[in-house]
């Protein structure tokens, strides 16, 4: 049965990425050699390298003087490696939800922490606003999607200070502003590539900057991989062959614009379906539902049907839809890679479930 992949990530990759896949691990770039099994530092690989770096600045149309990473360690050594690098007395952080708790928890291990704002208080429902944020601060941090809780910044802020965001689970899904932040960051593993490798854009001359005092080891520090173009050490060459394939993918239907046209077009029809109906409601404030997870529970009168409700859909190919257990109940994820048809399946089964009862 064709199935249908709504996990929140690791998660669906184009089938043009799955492709382009299989055919490199039997065979790369003509080398009778497979992916898996070459020196990163063979011409083929540095020529992946460096298409890579290009195309992610076509797609986002990056302004020079940034550059762009790929490392391991996963979106989650971002948030310690970002402080050590740019925290030099203290920064903002906006809490929207449980990545930006863990990114708060790491930079306190290396300066003044200011939450600005947070929604901790309605379960992160949705995204706080009208807060300030100190002049004085080395940067202010804000994590664009909220993938466990279904909540999104989708426009650019203008702040008077340094930008840093974690866009692990919305990059490639509008257009960014880039000029507007000094670091970008991300897992890989949402909207681009199998896990394994974290992208990084980076403002060059933010670098160099942290305390005197402050020892940054090595591979913590960005220099040192903005000075070997990613390649100080063994980078993670299938997921980074992975990901060059799906930005490949992105420019074939048309670059960012139309992927960005795709998904809301994807948000809108599972969301109008959620709003329509009498067994299902949605859990974030609409203004601030993101496009990319969609959370959503039964009402408290049908809540018993949610487990029968999940068994349903599986019937149906429907995979990888249960909630997080900080939010309960549903969360489809609608990265890049899932089709349209994809929704409107999940919309189908949730009709005909509710029909039923
Ligand atoms: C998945 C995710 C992370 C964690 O990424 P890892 O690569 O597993 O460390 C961090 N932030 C956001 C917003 C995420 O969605």
């Amino acid at each position: 049965m064709k199935k249908h992949n709504f996990y929140a990530g690791p998660s669906i990759l184009s089938q043009y990425t799955i492709d382009h896949c299989v055919d490199a691990i039997r065979d790369f770039a003509g080398t009778g050699l497979s992916i898996l099994e070459i020196s990163h530092r063979s011409k083929e690989f540095t020529a992946v390298m460096d298409e890579v770096e290009a195309l992610f600045k076509e797609l986002l149309d990056i302004p020079a003087g940034y550059r762009v990473l790929f490392l391991g360690g996963g979106a989650s050594t971002q948030f310690c490696m970002v402080p050590m690098n740019l925290l030099k007395t203290k920064a903002a952080y906006l809490n929207t939800g449980t990545w930006a708790n863990k990114a708060i928890k790491e930079a306190k291990l290396f300066g003044e922490v200011i939450e600005v704002g947070s929604s901790k208080e309605d379960n992160y429902t949705y995204i706080p606003k009208g807060y300030t944020v100190p002049t004085d601060v080395d940067y202010f941090h804000i994590t664009t999607n909220n993938t466990i809780y279904g909540t999104e910044i989708r426009e650019d802020y203008d702040v008077p200070v340094r930008m840093v965001a974690d866009m692990s689970s919305d990059i490639f899904s509008r257009p960014v502003d880039v000029s507007k932040y000094d670091l970008i960051y991300g897992g890989a593993q949402k909207n681009m590539a199998p896990a394994g490798v974290t992208f990084v854009i980076v403002k060059e001359d933010i670098l160099g900057q942290f305390p005197a005092d402050r020892i940054v080891p090595t591979m913590m520090n960005y220099q040192t991989h903005v000075d070997k173009g990613s390649m100080f050490n063994t980078p993670p060459v299938f997921p980074i062959y992975a990901a060059l394939q799906t930005l490949k993918w992105y420019k074939e239907i048309g670059g960012i614009k139309e992927m960005q046209r795709i998904d809301e077009e994807k948000a809108a029809v599972l969301y109008d379906a959620i709003d329509a109906s009498r067994l299902f409601v949605g859990t974030v404030r609409p203004e601030d539902r993101s496009i990319m997870n969609v959370c959503f529970v039964m009402k408290p009168e049908y809540k018993e049907l949610e487990k029968d409700f999940l068994d349903f859909a599986g019937t149906k190919g429907i995979v990888g839809i249960k909630g997080h257990r900080s939010v309960g109940g549903f969360r489809a994820s609608l990265y890049n890679a899932l089709p349209l048809a994809s929704v409107k399946v999940l919309v189908e089964a949730m009709k005909e479930f509710e029909a039923k009862h």
